[in-house]
């Protein structure tokens, strides 16, 4: 089993107990800052257990594809959409992949993009949900939030599809 941790995972100490490697981001590293986490990160580097990589320009173009389609794009950062694109690039490989991450959206994508996931500190979702945006106003539906072309209003509400 390999496992994809965000900065929530380090911050708990969870390469620590996990049944595999722990990959990530360069992001997700430069964000452990609190001196422990940072050591315990850094013993896990030289143990080869927490393993650093990038994923492709193609995974992260398929991942933010995938975002889209759920209505998650605008709720995942840079970092997260790379996270996602190395839980990904590994179950392309034939890995199966526990995606650990507290973040709503990104277990949602890890879902859809055959993943399991885990929270750290709060329970994950079991399946994937798709959102949509709804204009207030008129009622016209979109796949990310914005200022509906329509009537002008830029108060789009989230809500699952
Ligand atoms: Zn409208």
């Amino acid at each position: 089993m390999a496992y994809v941790v965000d900065a929530a995972g380090f911050f708990a100490g969870l390469q620590n107990v996990l049944m595999g490697k722990a990959y990530t981001t360069p992001e997700v590293l430069s964000e452990v800052k609190d001196e422990s986490s940072r050591r315990a990160l850094e013993l896990g580097l030289a143990a080869g257990k927490v393993v650093v990589a990038e994923p492709s320009k193609a995974e992260l173009q398929r991942v933010a594809r995938v975002a889209k389609s759920l209505g998650e794009l605008g709720r995942l950062s840079t970092t997260d959409l790379k996270v996602l694109g190395i839980a990904y690039s590994l179950i392309k490989k034939g890995f199966k992949v526990v995606v650990v991450s507290d973040d709503r959206s990104v277990q949602n994508v890890a879902l859809k993009l055959g993943a399991e996931v885990m929270g750290v500190k709060r329970a994950s979702l079991r399946r994937p949900r798709r959102y949509v945006y709804v204009c207030p106003a008129c009622g016209a539906v979109f796949d990310k939030p914005g200022i509906c072309p329509k009537c002008g209003v830029a108060q789009l509400k989230r809500k699952k599809a």
